[in-house]
């Protein structure tokens, strides 16, 4: 079965109505570089960098974090790499760092939050970044994104980090883009702001399915609440697929969804043009696409994003799987 899937390795993911599908991996860091060769990824759509810094009771400096970004990027020529400012807290606690007890660490200190709040740390990363993106086509990606303030401060401190650079006489991609994660229900449902400021948006359904069903994705007592299907749920990810669409903003989804061939379908249908999932996930669903026909899914997905009966959306996304 897998030589089978290898066969597909250096073939397009064209739907069947030739429509074109990008299917980009995530990584933790540069252990996953073969995994990404061997599917031949189209670029690296989550670098979860967080995973620099766990486990470990120091923080990686500027020039440490420049080498594992580079390494990244020098290994996907002309292939995007998006990577992800940390998203430390909750379930990804730094050593030391992040001792702090929360109340709801869910609700708390984490992600861009967290970086906000150590604008020192978060100018190493965000300098370490921009740097490595002289090397290649390297996206900045901002985690669990709710307020537009906290862009425009994300903003702001990746100019203060170019000027400096600037000064220093470093070379980095002045056309370097900036994008944000919908993971929050609150940005999905006011996608304006974001697109306004923003180059390009990843929805993370990890989080967007948690923060929908106020369920601790981490909690086994409430883990089977946890359901991709609810309908809450689908229409913030296709409500989120189509806004992107409008005003011609790159969407994708890097939430495990992407990478679960019971959903392929569905997202395809939603609008979905760039899935991001484990790289060992990529040349199955790979498989899943080339006999997908849009011009069929596409009207059927929007029957079901009216359906509001669990067990009939349940149903109806099995009968899209062929
Ligand atoms: C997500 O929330 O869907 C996501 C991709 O990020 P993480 O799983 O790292 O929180
Ligand atoms: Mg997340």
């Amino acid at each position: 079965e897998r030589s089978k899937l290898n066969r597909l390795r250096d073939t397009r993911a064209t739907t069947l109505d030739g429509e074109s599908i990008n299917l980009m991996a995530n990584i933790e860091g540069p252990k996953d570089l073969p995994a990404v060769k061997s599917a031949n990824a189209d670029g690296i759509g989550l670098y979860r960098t967080e995973f620099l810094f766990i486990g470990r009771d120091n923080l990686p400096d500027e020039d440490e974090q420049y080498e594992a970004y580079r390494a990244v990027v020098k290994a996907m020529p002309s292939k995007p790499v998006t990577i992800r400012t940390f998203d430390v807290g909750n379930d990804k606690a730094l050593n030391g760092v992040h001792s702090r007890m929360e109340p709801n660490p869910a609700l708390g200190l984490r992600a861009v939050r967290y970086s906000l709040s150590e604008p020192k740390m978060f100018l190493t990363q965000l300098r370490a970044l921009l740097r490595a993106s002289a090397h290649g086509k390297l996206q900045i990606m901002v985690p669990m994104l709710a307020h537009a303030q906290e862009i425009d401060q994300c903003l702001a401190l990746i100019e203060k980090a170019k000027a400096e650079l600037r000064a220093e006489k470093l070379k980095f991609d002045e056309g370097v883009q900036i994008g944000g994660m919908i993971e929050v229900p609150a940005a999905a449902l006011s996608l304006g702001m974001f697109i306004r400021r923003l180059a390009f948006l990843s929805i993370g359904t990890n989080d967007l399915i948690q923060y929908t069903l106020a369920i601790d994705r981490s909690d086994e007592a409430v883990v089977h609440l946890y359901d991709p299907l609810h309908p809450a749920v689908l229409k913030l990810i296709a409500g989120t697929i189509a806004t992107g669409a409008r005003y011609g903003l790159p969407v994708s989804v890097c939430g495990e969804m992407a990478g679960d061939l019971a959903y392929t379908e569905l997202l395809l249908g939603m609008g979905l043009r760039n899935f991001s999932m484990h790289p060992g996930n990529i040349l199955e669903i790979k498989q899943q696409i080339l006999r997908a026909d849009l011009g069929e899914l596409a009207p059927k997905v929007q029957r079901i994003l009216k359906m509001d009966e669990p067990a009939r959306i349940r149903e109806a996304v099995e009968r899209l799987v062929a």
